[in-house]
C-alpha cells in the first residue's frame, strides 16, 4: 500500500470503529474531498502502470470531453474528473474515489450510441459524487482485498506471470461491488446529470438491456460487470420508472446520438485488437 493510502487509513481507522460493524451505511465516512482526491490518484496512477491502457489521444480527448461535461454538472464539490479507457473487449466500467473513471474498450464498441456512453459515464460520476466509491474503499480496505481482487474484476481473468510481477502486494482493492441500493441511487442522478447535459437519459436503459441480453449470449464478457454493479430487469424498469417520471425526458431536443461518437466508435474498432482479443 502507498504512504497516502496507509495514512489516510491509519487516520479513519479510529472513526472506523466508532461506527461498529453493521454501521457502515449511517456512518458518514470521514475522508475529506482532499484526502479523497489524494486516494484516487494514487489508485489511478497504480492502475495506469498495471492495466492495458488504450493510449489512442482522439478516443481520450473524446470521453475527457462528454465526461467532464457530465461531471460539472454533478459534482458540487468542483474536483476535476479524468477519464480513461482500459484496452480490453471486457465490457466494465469502474470510478475510483476522487473523480478517476474507467471505461472499458468494450463499452465503447457496444455502446449504440452516443446517450448510451454517456449513460454509463453518468452512472459512474454517480458513484464518486454520491461517494458510494470512497465507501467501498473503506469496506474493501477493511476487507483487506488484494489488488489480485481488483485484476479479475477489471479483465474478467487471472493476471498472467509478468501482469502478477507488477502487482505490488498489498494494494487493496476498491472494487469489491456497490449494493442495489448504490445502484439504484447512481441511476437516479445519471437520469438528472443526463438531462441537464442534454442527453437523452433512455440511453441509460437500453444500454443495460443489451448487457442483460449479452449475458444471455456472452457471459465472460460482462461477467465483471454484474459482479461490481448488480444488473436485473428490475433495476433496469426501475430505471425505466424513474425516467419516465422525469419531466422532459421525452424531450426531442434531447441527444440520442452524434456523427462525432460514431467516428469515435468506428476509430476504437480499427484500433489494434486488445491483448484479451489477441490470445
Ligand atoms: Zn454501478
Amino acid at each position: 500500500m502507498s504512504q497516502t493510502l496507509r495514512r489516510v487509513f491509519r487516520r479513519t481507522a479510529a472513526v472506523a470503529a466508532l461506527c461498529g460493524a453493521g454501521a457502515a451505511a449511517g456512518c458518514a465516512p470521514q475522508v475529506s474531498t482532499q484526502q479523497e482526491v489524494a486516494l484516487g490518484a494514487d489508485y489511478s496512477a497504480q492502475i495506469n502502470r498495471q492495466m492495458p491502457m488504450l493510449n489512442d489521444q482522439a478516443t481520450l480527448n473524446y470521453i475527457n470531453q462528454i465526461g467532464s461535461q457530465l461531471a460539472a454538472i454533478a459534482d458540487p464539490r468542483g474536483i476535476r474528473y479524468h477519464f480513461y479507457v482500459v484496452n480490453s473487449d471486457v465490457v466494465n466500467a469502474f470510478a475510483l474515489p476522487g473523480g478517476y473513471v474507467y471505461v472499458n474498450r468494450g463499452i465503447i464498441e457496444r455502446a449504440d450510441n452516443v446517450s448510451e456512453l454517456a449513460g454509463v459515464l453518468a452512472h459512474e460520476i454517480g458513484h464518486v459524487a454520491e461517494r458510494h466509491s470512497i465507501e467501498q474503499l473503506q469496506r474493501a480496505q477493511n476487507a483487506n482485498l488484494g489488488l489480485n481482487v481488483l485484476y479479475g474484476v477489471l479483465l474478467g481473468r487471472a493476471p498472467s506471470g509478468v501482469e502478477q510481477a507488477g502487482i505490488q502486494v498489498g494494494g487493496s482493492a476498491v472494487f469489491a461491488g456497490y449494493t442495489r441500493d448504490a445502484e439504484r441511487e447512481a441511476d437516479r442522478v445519471g437520469v438528472a446529470y443526463l438531462m441537464r447535459a442534454g442527453y437523452n437519459p433512455n440511453g441509460l436503459a437500453t444500454f443495460f438491456e443489451e448487457l442483460l441480453s449479452l449475458q444471455q449470449r456472452q457471459p465472460s464478457r460482462v461477467e465483471q460487470w454484474f459482479a461490481t454493479h448488480p444488473t436485473t430487469q428490475e433495476r433496469v424498469a426501475n430505471a425505466r420508472a424513474i425516467i419516465a417520471a422525469t419531466p422532459g425526458a421525452q424531450g426531442a431536443n434531447l441527444t440520442t446520438d452524434t456523427r462525432a461518437f460514431q467516428n469515435i466508435r468506428a476509430r476504437v474498432t480499427s484500433l489494434p485488437a486488445p491483448p484479451d482479443r489477441r490470445r
